[in-house]
């Protein structure tokens, strides 16, 4: 096999680094070309590899009840070069999986460059790359070189890769109260592939909605990185506490303007204000905040979003943020093994593919790696099933289902997303506890995630165990 072409790998970051790995565990050459320390990023400070680049979590090690700790144990069972440092240079951060930042990014690049079948040059690549690499990984990340970036930009259409990321909070659809809310697109429009009860709608009256512009003012910001500093916004991102300083009925006039929505819980009553939801996943079981990007710090975004009407206990799969972030519409370019499909030698991984977060980048990382290992054998991998932690960030990547949407004439839009329970095909039951008694509140919840996490293991084993590995194809 080392006889072959090696496969080439751009970015040696979290996913550049898992993907190298992946390929040369199994005896195929890997070449690493890592721009650092010829050319520095904004971020990153060192020469290593894998460098974590501002906090020093890779969030909760909780394998039962949380989405990111499931897919630790997933990425641990398939051999995760990432995890395996990370478990070495663990510090003590109660159920989270902490790292000691150096050792950590000195063991992934110590590991790497003892492979006897890794290569690591230190280079930019800033442009396409040459004709005769048949299969690369480009895993530059979201701060990938503005020359690679244009080069990018030039296959796929500059509209297809997002340079600056504006995300608006999603809910999980379960914990929205809808004594409160109400199922409601504006004026019942159906709209092409909609049904007219499209949005999720929460009212609010004069006094809850003045409340809600003064918390928003004076609500604590994530203050601009400096790069970011002179970074304009977009009109159509503006955050929304900058929207309410122009004025408080700026707002009413806008995203959460009341117009064409009748509130059936008590329909004389005129509402003030309404916040809309729209439906995040085909799955429908995540809803995003309409116009509700903000750069709000992320514990006011859950006090402040909390005191909307039917909103009270809404858990968040994801809060939101304004920062600069390269990555690609990616539903739309990549194939389900996230290749291009205007130049499949080109096949896409980590944060530019759309996740967000380094488990989630490594997560793809180790995938992409897997598929360039099983095309380079001429096999095919059984697609993963959305019922695992690895299988569901793909879906969320890959998904099909936002080309359908579109090609259905409704809005859509790709936002960058951590793993979380919401991307994963929802149980055909809700379970009960051992005495057959239906719970309710927390104690349903942990049972809930425990389902979850039993079907994703005993799943993943199953796909593992079909994967016709490398020795066999031999
Ligand atoms: C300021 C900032 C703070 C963040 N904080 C967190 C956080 O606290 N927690 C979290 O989970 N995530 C955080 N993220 C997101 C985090 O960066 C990603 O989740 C993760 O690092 C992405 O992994 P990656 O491998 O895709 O990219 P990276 O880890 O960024 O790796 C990409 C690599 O590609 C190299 N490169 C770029 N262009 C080229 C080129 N043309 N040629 C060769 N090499 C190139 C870069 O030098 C880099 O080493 C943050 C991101 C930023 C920008």
């Amino acid at each position: 096999m080392t006889g072959s072409n090696p496969i080439h790998i751009i970015g040696g970051g979290l996913a550049g680094s898992e993907a190298a790995w992946q390929i040369a565990e199994v005896g195929h050459r890997a070449v690493l070309h890592e721009m650092r320390p010829v050319r520095r990023t904004d971020a990153h400070h060192s020469q290593d590899l894998a460098e974590l680049v501002c906090s020093n979590s890779f969030r909760s090690d909780d394998a039962n009840g949380n989405a990111v700790g499931l897919l630790h144990q997933e990425m641990r069972s398939l051999g995760s070069l990432i995890l395996r440092a990370a478990d070495a240079h663990q510090v003590p951060a109660g159920g989270a999986l902490a790292v000691d930042r150096d050792g950590f990014a000195a063991a992934v690049t110590a590991a790497l460059e003892a492979h006897p079948n890794v290569t690591v040059c230190r280079e930019e690549i800033d442009g396409l790359p040459p004709a005769d690499w048949d299969q690369v990984i480009v895993a530059t990340g979201p701060l990938t070189s503005p020359a690679l970036a244009e080069a990018i930009a030039g296959l796929t259409g500059a509209e297809s890769l997002a340079f600056f990321d504006a995300i608006a909070p999603i809910v999980h659809r379960d914990s929205i109260d809808m004594g409160k809310a109400w199922f409601q697109s504006r004026y019942d429009k159906a709209g092409p592939g909609g049904t007219g009860a499209d949005y999720l709608n929460c009212p609010m009256d004069r006094e809850q909605y003045d409340a809600f512009i003064q918390a928003l003012i004076a609500g604590e910001k994530t203050s601009f990185k400096e790069w970011e500093a002179s970074t304009p916004y977009f009109d159509g991102c503006l955050p929304i506490e900058v929207m309410a300083e122009r004025g408080p009925e700026t707002l009413r006039h806008g995203p959460m303007k009341p117009v064409g929505l009748t509130n059936p819980h008590d329909p004389t009553v005129k509402a003030c204000a309404i916040v809309q939801l729209r439906q995040d996943n085909a799955l429908g079981t995540l809803f995003n905040m309409v116009g509700f990007q903000t750069k709000l710090k992320h514990a006011e975004q859950v006090r402040v979003f909390r005191t909307i009407p039917g909103l009270e206990n809404a858990e968040f799969a994801r809060l939101g943020g304004l920062h600069r972030n390269t990555y690609l519409d990616s539903p739309r370019l990549l194939d389900a093994t996230l290749r291009l499909k205007a130049e499949p030698r080109l096949r896409f991984a980590g944060q530019i593919t759309g996740c967000e977060g380094y488990v989630e980048s490594a997560a793809i990382g180790l995938m992409a790696g897997r598929y360039a290992v099983a095309e380079r054998e001429g096999r095919t991998l059984a697609p993963l099933p959305q019922t695992t932690a690895l299988g569901s960030l793909i879906a969320h990547i890959t998904g099909g289902h936002l080309a359908a949407e579109e090609e259905a004439g409704k809005p859509r839009s790709f936002q960058p997303m951590n793993v979380n329970f919401g991307l994963f095909t929802p149980l055909d039951r809700i379970p009960r506890n051992e005495t057959g008694k239906r719970l309710r509140g927390p104690e349903k919840a942990a049972l809930k995630k425990r389902a979850l996490t039993d079907r994703a293991r005993a799943d993943l084993a199953a796909w593992m165990s079909g994967e016709v590995l490398p020795s066999a194809a031999e």
